[in-house]
């Protein structure tokens, strides 16, 4: 398979925004996107990859609109039938949904890798652009509370409600993982490299800590990003808690210190422009602009100033 010319590493609602933007900018057959598999879990039996269906449903125009995840029109009478028979079903998965981790666990139980799966459903979705999980290996992030306890990134996320009770991110599972088919392959020789406006801790994190991919990036150190944080929070989710724990500021500026080791170039919302120098500082090239993609209109001037960003570099 030849490596197409841009790569994107993503999480799931942030990132899918992102991709909306840049398939209108660049076609679909142009672009790959490496995906973080740390939030994957299995509930009653069945395995759940949320930010590869996140990514899948919003390319082919079917993700819920209001909550970023999850499919348009979607029910939820099996959940509810669920909760009748047991206490722990607490993660929303919808009626068709289910279609899709009934599907990916039955090809898993027959021997299909986790890549060959993901790139069998988003052919069904008729999506174009290729993706790929960042491991066929398990992966979970685990956030460390301050009590100790150590939860699956799903259970601090949804079950819990993200508190702020969080001393650290252990990313070892990652760090122990190999890089699913494809993915070195595809970081190596793309013309650009982009990391989606994902969070930087639970999402990109988990993708650079598997083994080999931080080496390629690190080499390359041409990346641009998108800063997922927005005058000093993140849009929506944990990041400024998580973003806390490990002691890093929560603003562009942060964002850019984590990624100043892979990245030549951040672009940053208006709400930020004063941080611009202090980045700029930092050795990145800086693009400021409106970066809340609340239509497909801002979300692909968005893309369209990442990718004028990596061409100067
Ligand atoms: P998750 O796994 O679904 O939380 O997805 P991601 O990691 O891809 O996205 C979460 C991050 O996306 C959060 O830190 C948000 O701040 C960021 N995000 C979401 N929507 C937007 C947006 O419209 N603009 C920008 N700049 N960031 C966004």
């Amino acid at each position: 398979m030849p490596v197409r010319p841009v790569v994107a590493l993503a999480g799931g609602v942030g990132a899918a925004r992102f991709l909306e933007g840049l398939v209108q900018a660049i076609p679909a057959s142009d672009l790959t996107v490496i995906v973080n598999t740390g939030d994957d879990r299995d509930f009653f039996g069945l395995r759940v990859c949320p930010d590869l269906d996140i990514v899948t449903y919003t390319l082919a125009g079917r993700v819920r609109r209001d909550t970023g995840w999850g499919l348009e029109g979607d029910t939820f009478q099996a959940l509810d039938a669920l909760r009748g028979l047991r206490d722990d079903a607490w993660f929303q998965l919808g009626d068709r949904d289910l279609a899709t981790h009934i599907h990916r666990s039955a090809r898993l139980a027959e021997g299909a890798g986790l890549a060959e799966v993901t790139a069998e459903i988003a052919e069904r979705f008729g999506v174009g652009v290729e993706l790929l999980p960042m491991t066929e290996d398990p992966a979970p992030t685990v956030v460390v509370r301050n009590d100790g306890r150590r939860t699956h990134f799903e259970e601090y996320l949804v079950r819990d409600g993200s508190p702020d009770d969080v001393a650290s991110v252990d990313l070892s599972q990652a760090e122990r993982a190999e890089p699913a088919p494809g993915v070195i392959e595809a970081i190596r020789g793309a013309r650009t490299l982009l990391l989606c406006p994902s969070n930087p801790v639970v999402s990109i994190g988990p993708i650079r800590a598997v083994r080999g991919v931080e080496a390629e990036l690190q080499r390359r150190g041409d990346a641009v990003a998108v800063s997922p944080i927005v005058g000093g929070r993140p849009v929506k989710g944990p990041a400024d808690r998580l973003l806390r724990a490990q002691g890093t500021e929560v603003s562009a500026r942060g964002v850019a210190g984590l990624y100043a080791g892979i990245a030549s170039g951040l672009v940053i919302d208006q709400a930020d422009a004063g941080q611009a120098g202090e980045i700029e500082s930092l050795g990145l090239r800086v693009s400021v602009l409106d970066t809340l993609m609340t239509n497909p209109a801002i979300a692909r001037s968005v893309a369209e100033a990442a990718l004028a960003l990596a061409e100067t570099s």
